[in-house]
């Protein structure tokens, strides 16, 4: 079966390197779904979980948005931080949900209340992968 190489890359290095039969990931633009010899495009990803599977398995990363790039041969995620379901600390999650819950409940400016939004969606976002 034709496969896809796939990097992974975050600031503190390639976080997943591997050869998969397709990825997919939501882009704000929706859901993509990548087999090999996709049209080649950028777009930009939401936070959520990317999907890689091979030989019938599927492992799951959470991602912090960032970017796909897709070649026929070749997909690139560049995020600020991704994480398998192994390395996901559930109770700092936890903890960063509650925190982000809280300023959420606070009354207090509109840019505090929208990083305080996107923290929540990470919080959750790792949670959700963690049960993978
Ligand atoms: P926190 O408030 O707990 O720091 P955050 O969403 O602000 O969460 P990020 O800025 O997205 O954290 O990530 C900073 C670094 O910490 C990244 O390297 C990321 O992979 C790692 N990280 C964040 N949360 C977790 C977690 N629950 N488990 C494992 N690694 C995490």
């Amino acid at each position: 079966m034709k496969t896809l190489n796939v990097s992974v890359v975050t600031p503190d290095g390639p976080a997943l390197e591997g050869s998969y039969e397709m990825v997919s990931c939501r882009a704000e633009s929706g859901e993509l779904g990548i087999l090999p010899d996709h049209i080649p495009l950028v777009a930009p990803l939401t936070i959520s979980a990317v999907r890689l599977k091979k030989e019938g398995q599927t492992e799951y990363l959470a991602v912090t948005g960032g970017f796909v790039e897709v070649r026929p041969d070749h997909v690139t995620i560049l995020a600020q931080a991704a994480e398998q379901p192994s390395d996901i600390d559930v109770d700092r999650a936890k903890q960063a949900k509650e925190r982000a819950e809280q300023r959420m409940n606070q009354k207090a400016e509109d840019i505090d209340f929208k990083r305080a939004e996107l923290a929540l969606q990470r919080a959750i976002n790792r949670i959700d992968v963690s049960e993978k």
